[in-house]
């Protein structure tokens, strides 16, 4: 039955891809780099069915529509004329083709259209150029060891994987992000550099990802000095990323950092939301000073919490004054069995001016504390030889499915089943 189940899961999740149906013998070309928009023809599509239903992949002779790649995320859009809107739902590259998913086909397949890029675009555009400015911050505050290990760039953020051993510090991290924002300010312009000698780019000093293949031609992205070979899409100066913020840095694996970063509209919301945070903060605490009133309520908090333990430590006193009178004589000895839900350190203070002050005497306590059963038993000293509080503790505690133990004088045990307490109360009465 597993087997068939699988079987099945495996079949509804596996797609079927029909022939391609070729409508222009043209070659199709990427067209993304300079424009978002294109007038042009869809050369050929085909059928594809997966668990999500039936789908169409479509090739345009000039598609402004980026494929994913390079740790981009490939476009989304809309295919546009008088007659049909398509929307396109994804991009990819295949076989050196640009595909692009749509739900349903025009009409007309023939026809003319309007290609559009969604305006996600732009914010993929930003992040991508962020993290090549982030790359360079990199290498100058931490050191020239830093490698690109892997990104991902899409419209909502950014991630960036680089080599580093350790945790980047609260002072690296905020001089990264000062550098970028000194180069966003500085609006440095794009120079584009397509289909140049690879050996050209490396001379002028572009970046390179270790292990990944290149052309003998390649496209080099220079920012200033930020040079890196990249496909990907870019903003035309700096200035359109308008602010970077870090908002995570973490490990991936032994020697692999990683960061994430917010620009643009996304940084400023951060920003937003901190302030009316604050704003909300100042008004609970009716103060516009907040670091003034977090420790005015440190200080108070602390002078309740001392206040606190002194009252505790007088309840426990009463208390004891009352215990003392319960005492009663049981196999030679003088026996107090109590149930009690009082704190731990309370309950271990009462039992040991007990032991202290009543002479050949056991005292066992019961209590609970959030949920959690405790036994705590006390053997005065003109005792030990006869009776041992942590053997006393460790059979009484199996009333209330736990253990502990300790010295021959003073013992407790820890349980998971309070039910178990009324058990180990009159377990304790036998002693
Ligand atoms: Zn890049």
């Amino acid at each position: 039955e597993m087997d068939r189940q699988k079987q099945r899961s495996k079949k509804s999740s596996a797609s079927k891809v029909h022939d391609w149906v070729t409508l222009k013998d043209t070659a199709e070309k990427f067209v993304g780099y300079d424009a978002t928009e294109s007038e042009t023809y869809i050369t050929r599509y085909r059928k594809v069915e997966n668990k999500d239903g039936e789908f169409y992949q479509i090739v345009l002779e000039e598609s402004p529509f980026y494929p994913e790649g390079g740790g981009q995320v490939g476009d989304s859009g809309l295919l546009q004329n008088n007659n049909a809107a398509v929307e396109v739902l994804e991009t990819k590259k295949e076989n050196n083709l640009i595909v692009s998913l749509v739900k349903n086909l025009p009409e007309d397949v023939n026809a003319r259209f309007h290609a559009k890029v969604s305006t996600d675009r732009r914010h993929t555009m930003a992040n991508h150029s962020a993290t090549h400015l982030l790359h360079e911050a990199l290498r100058t505050v931490l050191g020239t060891h830093v490698e690109q290990k892997g990104s991902f760039v899409g419209p909502d953020y950014l991630r960036f994987d680089f080599s580093h051993f350790g945790k980047m510090t609260d002072e690296e991290l905020a001089e990264v992000e000062r550098l970028v924002n000194e180069k966003i300010q500085e609006n440095i312009k794009l120079d584009e550099f397509r289909d140049i000698p690879i050996d050209e780019a490396i001379g002028k000093g572009a970046m390179a990802l270790f292990g990944e293949k290149y052309g003998d031609k390649v496209r080099m992205i220079q920012f200033g000095s930020s040079r890196e070979l990249c496909g990907g899409t870019h903003v035309r100066s700096t200035g359109e990323i308008g602010q970077f913020k870090i908002s995570a840095e973490s490990s991936t694996a032994a020697g692999i950092r990683r960061i994430e970063a917010i620009t643009g509209q996304k940084a400023r919301e951060y920003y937003n939301g901190l302030e009316e945070q604050i704003n909300e903060l100042k008004q609970l605490l009716k103060s516009k000073d907040l670091t003034k009133a977090v420790e005015k309520l440190i200080d108070e908090n602390a002078a309740l919490k001392s206040e606190n333990e002194g009252l505790k430590k007088e309840k426990a006193n009463a208390e004891t004054a009352q215990w003392k009178n319960d005492f009663r004589e049981s196999n030679g000895k003088n026996l107090l069995v109590k149930r009690a839900d009082l704190d731990a350190a309370a309950i271990k203070d009462i039992v040991f001016t007990l032991k202290k002050e009543q002479p050949r005497s056991v005292v066992v306590v019961l209590s609970e504390n959030g949920g959690k059963p405790m036994i705590t038993v006390g053997v005065s000293d003109d005792l030990s030889g006869e009776y041992h509080a942590g053997n006393i503790v460790k059979e009484l505690a199996k009333e209330i499915n736990g253990g502990g133990g300790g010295n021959p004088g003073f013992a407790t045990a820890g349980g998971k089943n309070p039910a178990g307490l009324q058990a180990a109360l009159e377990k304790a009465e036998q002693l």
